[in-house]
Order: C-alpha cells, then sequence, then structure tokens
C-alpha cells in the first residue's frame, strides 16, 4: 500500500497527467491539419470610443472549429501551434483573412489582430504585413498589431526595430494585457506604442476596488503622456464603463458593447452615437 502510494506520487506513472501529454500530441496532429480543412474561423470583438459612444473597429480572434470536440478556445490552441511552429503559417492566414475582411468594412473602421512573439523569431514578418495590405488593399492606418511585452523581453533591439519598420508603413502597434506579467515601465520607454490595452484582470474589479481604479487612472495618465491612446479590455457592466468614463480612458472593449461575432454577423453602425 505504501508502496502504491509512493509510486503514485512519481508523475511519470500518474496514468492522468500521461493522458493530458497524450491529448496534447493528437490535439497537435489535428492542428497541423486545420488549416488545410479550413477549420478556422476568426471571430471580430466590437471596439468603442467611450465618450461619445462609437464604433471605432475590431480586434480579430481566431477560433478553432474542431470536428469532435467543438470551439477550442486560443488559449488553448496558440501555445500548441507555437511549440509546433505552426503559429508561422496560422498567423500569416489571421493577418491575411482580417485584412480581407476589414476591406470590406466603411472605410473609418480598423482592424486589430494579435501577433504572437514567436512570429517575431522568422525573418520576413515585415514583407509578411507588407503583402497582406498590398494585396488585400487595406490602408495601412486601418490595421493595428496587437503585441504582448514579452515581444520586448528578449531580442529587444532586434524586435524593436520590426516594430519601428511596422509602424513607419503606417501600421499602428498596441500592447496587450498591460499591467500584468513582468510589465516593466521600461518597455514604454524602450518603443513608442500607439496605445496600452488595460488587461481585463484591473477592468474586472472596478468599481470596487479602490486599488483597480487607482492603477487604471495611472496608466491612463501615464498612456496620455506619453501620447498613447487607451483601451480597457473586458468591460462587462455599466459601473466598469463609467468608472472607466472617470478615469478618462479612451477605448472600450468587452461584452457590454458586444462578443467576438463571425465578420458576416457584424452590423457597422458607424455614426451612431448615443
Ligand atoms: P486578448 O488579445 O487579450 O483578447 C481578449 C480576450 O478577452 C478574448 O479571448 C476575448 O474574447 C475576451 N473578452 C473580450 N471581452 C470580454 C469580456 O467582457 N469578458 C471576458 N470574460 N472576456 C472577454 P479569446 O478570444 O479567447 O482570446 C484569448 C487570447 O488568445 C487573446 O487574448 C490573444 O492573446 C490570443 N489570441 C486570439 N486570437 C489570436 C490570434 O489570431 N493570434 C494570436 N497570436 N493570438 C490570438
Ligand atoms: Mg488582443
Ligand atoms: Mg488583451
Ligand atoms: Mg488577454
Amino acid at each position: 500500500e505504501a508502496k502504491r502510494a509512493g509510486r503514485g506520487t512519481l508523475c511519470f506513472f500518474d496514468p492522468d497527467l500521461d493522458q493530458v501529454t497524450r491529448d496534447r500530441h493528437v490535439l497537435g496532429a489535428d492542428l497541423r491539419d486545420a488549416l488545410a480543412l479550413d477549420q478556422f474561423e476568426l471571430h471580430y470583438q466590437p471596439v468603442y470610443a467611450a465618450v461619445p459612444r462609437q464604433l471605432i473597429g475590431y480586434e480579430a480572434l481566431v477560433r478553432w472549429r474542431h470536428p469532435t470536440r467543438g470551439m477550442i478556445s486560443p488559449a488553448q490552441f496558440i501555445p500548441l501551434a507555437e511549440e509546433t511552429g505552426l503559429i508561422h503559417i496560422l498567423g500569416a492566414w489571421v493577418l491575411q483573412t482580417a485584412c480581407h475582411e476589414a476591406a470590406t468594412w466603411p472605410e473609418e473602421l480598423q482592424v486589430a489582430v494579435n501577433l504572437s512573439p514567436t512570429q517575431f523569431k522568422r525573418d520576413g514578418l515585415v514583407k509578411l504585413v507588407q503583402s497582406c495590405l498590398e494585396r488585400t488593399g487595406l490602408h495601412p492606418t486601418r490595421l493595428e498589431l496587437e503585441i504582448t511585452e514579452s515581444v520586448l523581453l528578449d531580442e529587444t533591439l532586434a524586435n524593436v526595430s520590426i516594430l519601428k519598420q511596422l509602424q513607419a508603413i503606417g501600421v499602428k502597434i498596441a500592447l496587450d494585457d498591460f499591467g500584468v506579467g513582468y510589465s516593466s515601465l521600461s518597455y514604454l520607454r524602450s518603443f513608442p506604442f500607439d496605445k496600452l490595452k488595460i488587461d481585463r484582470s484591473f477592468v474586472t474589479e472596478m468599481p470596487a476596488s479602490r486599488e483597480a481604479a487607482a492603477i487604471v487612472r495611472a496608466i491612463t495618465t501615464l498612456g496620455h503622456s506619453l501620447g498613447m491612446i487607451t483601451t480597457a479590455e473586458g468591460v462587462e457592466t455599466q459601473d466598469q464603463l463609467d468608472a472607466l468614463r472617470k478615469e478618462h480612458c479612451d477605448l472600450i472593449q468587452g461584452y457590454l458593447y458586444g462578443r467576438p461575432l463571425p465578420a458576416a454577423q457584424l452590423v457597422h453602425k458607424v455614426n451612431k452615437v448615443s
């Protein structure tokens, strides 16, 4: 009995863990075929100006419609795509598809695309962005690329150079999930972002938490004094919206204003002010 308990603590023999590992292998193999089988789709979540409320564009969020498991969240398969290297072709597909769809929208609307830090590890990212814009005819200023601070963690100089080349084309660069992770303020010094996206974890605690409100205020003030605009992510309630307006947050994104939807279901109410 003691021997069995002892063995159970060794992870190599844990049947559940083994199952998880095997599951990742199967999912990884499925992922390799998913592009060819046309199982990825982009959903678009609206982004609104806080005051007055006005649609300014959408963030593209990738979805995997798995034949037997249903919709799989990007939080599950993006890390897998990064490990296997598939992120390079998946990322190119996302960029091309988002630019293609956005080119059909009213021209005042922008599209934001998430980039994985892995995509910076291979040459040709600037060329890829450029060719997506050329092929689709989307004006560069209508494209925003969202990165996380991990892009500036290693290879800082090389990646800052890539980001500057992208900005030189006219593309906007946003820093996603700001305030969590390492979040050293020196990232803001190393690159002139166009936008800071305040992480949902702060927004969720507003307005009840005075600490969260103070952090949001600090990020907004800092961003503005550096010439950046701020977006609040994950806004779900009117109370949160009111608090964010009070802190002069520029843009609002969250379930309160809209969930991510397939392109065909979007209604572009560009002049709606309320
Ligand atoms: P993210 O870029 O920070 O995207 C915001 C996430 O918050 C999305 O989750 C969105 O659906 C969710 N969200 C938006 N509003 C609310 C809200 O009011 N409440 C709550 N609870 N959640 C909200 P999603 O679509 O599952 O994506 C998760 C992450 O996966 C993204 O976080 C992004 O880091 C990554 N991701 C998504 N699409 C892509 C892609 O095309 N390429 C890459 N590299 N990463 C992607
Ligand atoms: Mg994002
Ligand atoms: Mg985010
Ligand atoms: Mg996030």
